[in-house]
């Protein structure tokens, strides 16, 4: 084995990191601090040819393999222990092309590469609402951000991934080459193979009217109706995530207002601000609210705006499920838990998954739940690792009594370890295409550190 690894060693351009290195215990960190996994090897890939070395070597060897894009997974998907992995960073390619507006993203990207390099053009693509996040888990999970309304989940406008498959071989995936390939890897996760570049439409998106709107927590009850029935009647152009969270102590907020309680909705509409204002009406209508900062802003800058909140390292426990609808019931125990959050950093979101994201069916691509309207997620966050048994108590509590009220499945991409059971309840009907295409392109389950699918 020794000899194996001097010889992966040397044949590659990146870097090969082993546990008696120095970079050794900062290369296997993720984002969760909770998550405390040894790799045998790391292998910081600087280009496909590395890739693929590394996923032969995996397969001689009878290696565990993970794959780290941007290592934000809530379960660590991104690195294991005692195995290889195939870490992606230093993949950072990036090609906005304003003539056929797409942006070509290698496998390592973060949501703020792209941006930078589509935003110089006046286009932007979708992808969440923090820009430290990777472009490939987020992605491969479907992707769900402050644009969704107006242009669909990411995978909705993934043209094309090129990827290298558990035998070896490199491959693209798109409407054209491997369709049931391209199929699976909209909502399937890393389970296919590693992805080294993904092809994305962009949008004419540049400015966007955009930021937080806070209520008090005596009328989130009222503001979860109104904004249920709103979010999802609302002009494409207008997205926004409700959440409960206490209010930092950042400069934008007034003081009066720091380490309180609260709701609020996060808006990023992308028509003028005149337009904004007009629809953002019923929202803002039933009296004043604590604090608005909604206003003008790049595109950029609204994809950062949590990024200092939410640095790496800190503790996270997540629970999620999609919702169809928000009953009264749902409400007054939304209100009951959220108002309770157990640490500043812990929070509710409701992501919408409607306007543009509806046009594409259930079964159009892995990502099964078309038809329901938010992907909810409660994560108890906090930096210290002895508050764990207080975020992990809150969010479980806050889980159970939601879930009966949920569509069933949850989000992959904001799941932990939650079970074979919960997967399949995740991809529904789609479940069993999906292990027939696993069973095709990766017959051994060769990629199994991720939310699994079978091989069927
Ligand atoms: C602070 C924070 C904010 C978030 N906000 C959002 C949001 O707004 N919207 C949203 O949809 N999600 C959001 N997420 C969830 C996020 O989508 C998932 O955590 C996702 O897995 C992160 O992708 P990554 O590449 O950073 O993760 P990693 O931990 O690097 O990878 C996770 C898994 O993805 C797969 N993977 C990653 N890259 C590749 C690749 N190139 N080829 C093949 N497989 C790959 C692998 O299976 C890997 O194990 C957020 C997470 C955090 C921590």
């Amino acid at each position: 084995m020794p000899e194996a690894i001097d010889q992966l060693r040397a044949s590659l351009r990146g870097e090969l990191i082993q546990p008696t290195d120095v970079a050794y215990d900062t290369a296997r960190k993720v984002h969760n601090g909770m998550i405390d996994r040894s790799p045998a090897i790391i292998a910081k890939c600087a280009d496909v040819a590395d890739v693929m070395a590394c996923v032969t070597f995996a397969r001689d060897s009878k290696l565990l393999v993970s794959i780290r894009g941007g290592g934000h997974n809530a379960g660590g998907l991104g690195v294991c222990d005692g195995g290889l992995v195939i870490d992606l960073s230093r993949m950072k390619g990036v090609r906005a092309d304003p003539a056929t507006d797409t942006v070509r993203a290698e496998g390592g990207c973060v949501w703020g590469d792209v941006d930078h390099a589509t935003h110089a053009f006046g286009m932007a693509t979708p992808s969440g609402i923090i820009s430290t996040t990777g472009v490939g888990g987020l992605t491969l999970g479907g992707g769900l951000g402050h644009l969704t309304r107006k242009c669909g989940l990411a995978i909705d406008n993934l043209l094309a991934v090129d990827m290298v498959l558990a035998d070896g071989r490199f491959v693209t995936a798109s409407e054209e080459e491997n369709p049931d390939l391209y199929w699976a890897v909209r909502g399937g996760g890393g389970n296919f193979g590693v992805v080294t570049s993904f092809l994305f439409r962009t949008h004419a998106v540049k400015m966007v009217c955009a930021g937080p709107t806070l209520w008090p927590l005596e009328r989130a009850a009222e503001v979860l109706r109104i904004y249920r029935e709103f979010i999802v009647n609302a002009p494409e152009d207008v997205n926004g995530f409700f959440a409960f969270l206490m209010v930092p102590p950042a400069p934008i907020f007034p003081e009066h207002l720091h380490g309180k309680t609260m709701c609020g909705v996060v808006w990023c509409c992308t028509c003028s601000p005149e337009e904004a204002d007009n629809a953002l009406k019923p929202m803002r209508g039933f009296g004043p609210p604590a604090f608005d900062f909604v206003g003008p802003m790049p595109y950029p800058m609204l994809q950062s705006f949590f990024d200092p909140i939410y640095p790496p390292g800190l503790q996270w426990y997540w629970r999620a499920d999609f919702v169809k609808e928000l009953s009264d019931e749902a409400v007054a125990l939304h209100v009951q838990h959220g108002s309770r959050l157990p640490t500043m950093l812990s929070t509710m979101h409701l992501y919408p998954i409607n306007g543009a994201a509806h046009r594409a069916g259930n079964n159009d691509t892995a990502f099964s739940y078309r038809d329901s309207n938010w992907a909810q997620v409660i994560v108890g966050v906090d930096p210290d690792p002895a508050n764990n048994p207080k975020t992990i108590a809150w969010t479980k509590e806050y889980w159970n009594a939601l879930h009966p009220y949920s569509a069933g499945g949850a989000y992959v991409n904001f799941m932990m370890d939650e079970g074979e059971d919960r997967i399949k309840a995740t991809y529904r009907d789609n479940y069993d295409r999906l292990a027939a295409i696993k069973a095709k392109y990766d017959p051994t389950n060769f990629f199994r550190v991720n939310q699994n699918i079978q091989p069927a």
